[in-house]
């Protein structure tokens, strides 16, 4: 179910291994606060099995996403920032601000959110 790769941080959090403070979890996502957050509400929203990135994403991963979607929305619902509005982002590759390669959704909200991103 889960393929956990040994040295990956986010499929350590994922398998309980390393802490975290856990907003969500199920058979295929954990949702849990970003240890160095952007906005007054962000979450990161990660599949369970190890995927490096959006990039790596296939027709097979539908029902994975449809969960990670539906659970973003109902975390923002939780956290008060679904009324307002919120974002959810996901950087691929180094270029664009990836630094962990375990694909994940960040939900910002809470605060104004500029467009364009930087
Ligand atoms: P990205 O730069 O898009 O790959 O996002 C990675 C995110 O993971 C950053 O926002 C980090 O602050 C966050 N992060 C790194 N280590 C942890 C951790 N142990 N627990 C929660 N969030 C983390």
């Amino acid at each position: 179910m889960t393929d956990h790769d040994r040295d990956c941080l986010f499929c350590s959090i994922a398998a309980g291994e390393i802490p975290a403070d856990i907003v969500h979890q199920d058979e295929l996502v954990v949702a849990f606060r970003d240890v160095s957050p952007k906005a007054p509400t962000h979450v990161l929203l990660v599949p369970r099995r190890h995927v490096a990135s959006a990039a790596e994403l296939s027709g097979t991963d539908s029902e994975m996403l449809g969960r990670l979607f539906s659970v973003a929305a109902q975390v923002a619902r939780d956290a008060g920032v679904a009324e307002k509005g919120y974002r959810l982002v996901t950087n691929v590759g180094s270029g664009a601000g990836q630094s962990v390669f375990h694909l994940h959704f960040h939900l910002l909200g809470g605060r104004t959110l500029s467009w364009p991103p930087g």
